[in-house]
């Protein structure tokens, strides 16, 4: 059986760093991913907010980052986390590959696009339905498409689809947004993003297996070929759910970042917190894999 000092389960942002400061205090460490390196980063076609970059598109900052990671020799791997056991400082990691022993975790699984819930959308998904503006946007180009929900992913994400797309409406079901003010200022100054506020969407209308449209709460039509869907996001935890004390869905950390489980830390967006974002999920990476060195030495 293979074994580490330290486990990370996740190769975001917040993993990612984790695993830096670990290798370099001369720690053996091993990063388990499932998806791909950078997670919801992936997603995002503008990051102004970084500090260091004024502006950067989510992959490219990934592949920055896994390049360190590399550089490094950090051990990085496929492995879906099925269940944690732990007997003390062993901790038994069960992957759908292997089995790994290690005596820390850091616990780093991020989040996954909420769904809206709607009887179709599951199959739709790549006929239409897309959470990934940055992924599937060209795809759309000169057509209509619809941006669902009101927060800084949906106008991120609208504002890249503007610049491809013909329309881009915005349904949201407040009639205020809950995203920056400096996105609020620059969907106004688009005349092909169309707000539509104080709605939700209710169906998905489809024809030959690909969306034709979406039916409002005041039953109106609006006739997109692309339903972009950013309502949020919610933890990947339901590997742990029997083993760490989470709220919300969400893992509960005391201010050393370590769980309710000796030996077990987490940070980045997996964790119950005041602000999402990359700065954040980066310290936390940061002094999560600080203290697990300081818990080892
Ligand atoms: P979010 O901030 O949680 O916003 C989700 C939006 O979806 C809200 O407007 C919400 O409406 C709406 N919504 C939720 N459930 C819905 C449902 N069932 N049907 C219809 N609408 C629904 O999510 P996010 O935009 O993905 O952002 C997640 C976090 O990452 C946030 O903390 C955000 O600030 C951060 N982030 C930051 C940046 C940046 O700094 N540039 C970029 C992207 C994300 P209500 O407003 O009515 O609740």
């Amino acid at each position: 059986m293979k074994t580490y000092e330290c486990v990370i389960i996740g190769a975001g942002v917040a993993g990612m760093t984790a695993a830096i400061y670990l290798k370099r205090a001369g720690i053996s460490v091993l990063l388990l991913e499932k998806g791909v390196p950078g997670g919801q980063i992936n997603k995002t076609s503008i990051i102004e907010n970084y500090p260091g970059f004024k502006k950067i598109d989510g992959p490219t900052l990934a592949m920055n980052m896994l390049d360190q990671v590399q550089s490094l020799d950090i051990p990085y791997q496929y492995g879906n986390v099925l269940s944690i056991e732990v007997d003390g400082d062993h901790k038994i990691i069960k992957t759908d590959m292997e089995t790994i022993m290690t005596s820390r975790i850091i616990l780093a699984s991020g989040r996954k696009p909420r769904e809206l819930g709607l009887s179709n959308e599951k199959k739709l998904l790549g006929s239409g339905i897309s959470y990934c503006a940055y992924c599937d946007g060209m795809l759309y180009k000169n057509q209509d498409v619809v941006v669902i929900g009101g927060g800084n992913s949906a106008l991120e994400e609208a504002l890249y689809l503007a610049d491809i797309c013909k329309t881009v409406y915005i349904v949201h079901r407040r009639l205020e947004y809950r995203a920056d003010d400096i996105l609020v200022k620059k969907i106004e100054k688009y005349d092909n993003i169309k707000p539509c506020l104080g709605q939700n969407v209710i169906e998905i209308l489809e024809k030959d297996n690909r969306v034709s449209g979406v039916r409002l709460s005041d039953n109106s039509i609006l006739p997109v070929t692309g339903v972009f869907i950013y309502i949020g996001q919610i933890p990947e935890t339901s590997f742990i759910e029997d083993l760490i004390t989470l709220k919300d869905g969400y893992v509960m950390t005391n201010e050393h970042l370590e769980t309710n489980i000796p030996g077990i830390y987490a940070c980045g967006d997996v964790i119950k917190k005041e602000l999402y974002q990359i700065s954040t999920a980066i310290g936390e990476g940061a002094l999560a894999g600080t203290n697990v060195v300081k818990s080892l030495k």
